[in-house]
């Protein structure tokens, strides 16, 4: 099984089958283990620099929706993918940073990327957009994914990280510390 470091602490990464995004976990015996989709090992590196630099970045300015919007390259995207540009929006959804209308070509974006650096709202646009040409999260769409995108795994990787810190700040419980 293929072992990365992260400071000092040791990372198994695991991939496979329904895995839909890089996600670390820590077992009872205090292993981390890092989870990316099937096709995405050589990614995995990328993702844990992008969760470590998150705890030295300071925090942006919050964005409007309004601004962020007109800072999403939309129109980039869709020439490189030959779809028409989708409709953005901005909304609370617990447990996803965006969503697709498939049909009506509407992409979701969670109004917490408005506390991100911008890089992260572009990573979650690229994924949704990757998703109006395919519907899974098969090889084929992480390989249009990274070329539309080559540094998607270190934004994912940031704005996990980013939103831990915004966790600790709520007092919430540490996802996970590296
Ligand atoms: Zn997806």
């Amino acid at each position: 099984m293929p072992m990365l470091t992260a400071g000092e602490t040791r990372v198994r990464v695991l991939s496979g089958k329904g895995i839909g995004a890089p996600a670390l976990k820590r077992d009872q015996r205090r292993r981390v283990t890092l989870l990316m989709p099937e096709g995405c090992e050589a990614d995995a590196a990328a993702f844990l620099e992008g969760w470590r630099e998150a705890e030295r970045l300071p925090f942006p300015e919050p964005l409007t929706e309004t601004v962020m919007t007109s800072a999403m390259p939309v129109d980039r995207f869709a020439a490189a993918l030959g779809i028409s540009p989708p409709t953005l929006y901005w909304d609370e959804r617990k447990g996803l940073w965006g969503w697709l209308n498939h049909d009506k070509g509407v992409i979701g974006l969670n109004r917490t990327l408005l506390r991100l650096p911008p890089c992260c709202a572009e990573a979650v646009l690229a994924h949704e957009c990757c998703h109006l040409l395919y519907k899974d999260h098969s090889p084929a769409f992480w390989a249009l994914l990274r070329e539309l995108m080559p540094g998607w795994a270190w934004r994912e990787g940031l704005m996990r990280g980013l939103y831990q810190r915004i966790r600790r700040q709520n007092g919430h419980a540490a996802l996970l510390e590296l």
